[in-house]
């Protein structure tokens, strides 16, 4: 089986999984993986977790044998593309021609007003991980020392959970009424942010970093509701652009956000030469009827899976995504399944326990559209078991009680 030159912008979870894919499936023919990380392909989740917290050496977010695409793989960023005639420019000058492409080139942190400054951080890449655990050991250590956090996404959240373990004084500045509001409503996102405030976080919603003290090292940070805060370093959890600036002019579709729209299928093009995954794709959901960006591994995995079955095969297969998140956080592990719809009903089960323990139901009727569980590893497998099935919601909140 060879579907030509598939070149891959991006090695990281959504662009070695096609990689893979392709292989597993058959496909005989060269493969180029293009990406300025000059790292070896690794997966993100732990990089707020267990590399950030100092219990996994880097090796062990490897992304399968760090040898494997060695041959393959261009260090460099792609600069630019001719989707007439098939043709990748790359910053350092080369150019790259391709059958088929695919674009997995994920997203990049946004920047606080007054960025870079020494001790502010953004984390996304294995060398940003590194690089705030030195400055955690280093706080850690020295017993003293506080960190910001905007933003009270996952991310921050996990950044706020590992530096409270190793005993830092943390504040996270939310602009929502609660972290999470927007995707888990205002009700179970204010129980959630309960995890925070357990834990010793100063929490402040409401208000947003609009600027950074202090120079050439932040001491400080400015609130829109004027409050000052000091710091000794501030992390950056306030979301992702995709990475598709180099796009601009090339033809392709981007949508507002920045993400390269696409088909059901995956693909960018009519004629199905150039498709998205991951973080950057905004795809066709056909059973929401509109075009949706996820920002979570397992979209990337399953999108990795679908680009692979329509670069290869004659019946194009459609992406279906059922959002499935999880998170660490304060040694337990929240997990959302489904998406939760804006006017859903909500139903709360609380279980007993040393600690905060709960789940939530977010339904319409006997319909369960997605259920978020606290620390309750049973209770998300219950949830998992009647999703969409007639009666899910009530057979769920009963397994719950059971429990
Ligand atoms: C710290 C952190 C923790 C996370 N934790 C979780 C979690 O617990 N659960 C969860 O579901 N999701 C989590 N995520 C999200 C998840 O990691 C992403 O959804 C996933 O990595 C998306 O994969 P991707 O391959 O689409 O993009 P990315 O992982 O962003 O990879 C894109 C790659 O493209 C490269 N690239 C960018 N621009 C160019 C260019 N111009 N040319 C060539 N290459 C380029 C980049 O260097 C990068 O290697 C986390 C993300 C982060 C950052």
């Amino acid at each position: 089986m060879n579907a030509g030159r598939v070149v891959i912008v991006g090695a990281s979870v959504g662009g070695i999984r096609v990689a893979d894919g392709l292989r597993q499936a058959g496909h005989t023919g060269p493969i180029a993986l293009v990406d300025p990380d000059p790292d070896a392909p690794y997966d993100r989740p732990p990089l707020s977790k267990q590399i950030l917290s100092g219990a996994w050496s880097p090796d062990r977010a490897s992304l399968g044998d760090p040898a494997q695409w060695q041959a393959e793989r261009h260090i460099a960023a792609a600069a630019g593309l001719d989707p007439v005639d098939r043709v990748l420019r790359l910053e350092t000058g080369g150019e790259l021609h391709y059958d088929r492409l695919v674009l997995a080139c994920g997203a990049t942190p946004r920047a606080l007003p007054g960025m870079p400054r020494r001790g502010v951080y953004t984390l996304r890449t294995l060398a940003d991980s590194l690089e705030l655990r030195a400055r955690l050991d280093r706080m850690a250590d020295a017993g003293a020392g506080h960190l910001v956090v905007a933003g009270g996404g996952f991310v921050g959240a996990e950044v706020a959970s590992t530096a409270r373990s190793r005993g830092i004084g943390v504040t996270m500045v939310e602009a929502q009424p609660a972290p999470l509001s927007g995707l888990l409503g205002e009700e179970v996102a204010a129980e959630l942010a309960l995890l925070h405030t357990d834990n010793g976080v100063r929490l402040l919603c409401g208000t947003s970093v609009t600027s950074l003290t202090g120079e050439p090292d932040v001491t400080g940070v400015e609130l829109s509701d004027g409050t000052t805060l000091s710091a000794d370093a501030v992390v950056a959890g306030v979301g992702v652009r995709p990475a598709t600036d180099w796009l601009a002019g090339s033809g392709l579709a981007l949508t507002d956000d920045g993400g390269v729209l696409c088909d059901e299928f995956c693909a960018a093009d009519a004629e199905r030469t150039v498709f998205a995954v991951g973080d950057v794709a905004r795809c066709r959901d056909p059973l929401l009827d509109r075009h949706v960006r996820v920002e979570h591994w397992t979209n990337a995995v399953e999108q990795a899976a679908v680009a692979v079955r329509n670069i290869l095969g004659p019946q194009p297969v459609a992406h279906r995504h059922e959002l499935f998140v999880w998170s660490d956080q304060y040694g337990g592990k929240i997990a959302l399944t489904g998406r939760p719809e804006p006017g859903a009903e909500v139903t709360v089960v609380r279980a007993d326990g040393p600690r905060r323990r709960f789940a939530v139901a977010y339904h319409r009727g006997p319909v369960l559209c997605a259920a978020l569980t606290v620390n309750w590893p049973k209770a998300l497998m219950a949830a998992r078991r009647s999703m969409g099935t007639p009666g899910g919601a009530d057979d769920t909140v009963a397994a719950w009680k059971s429990l």
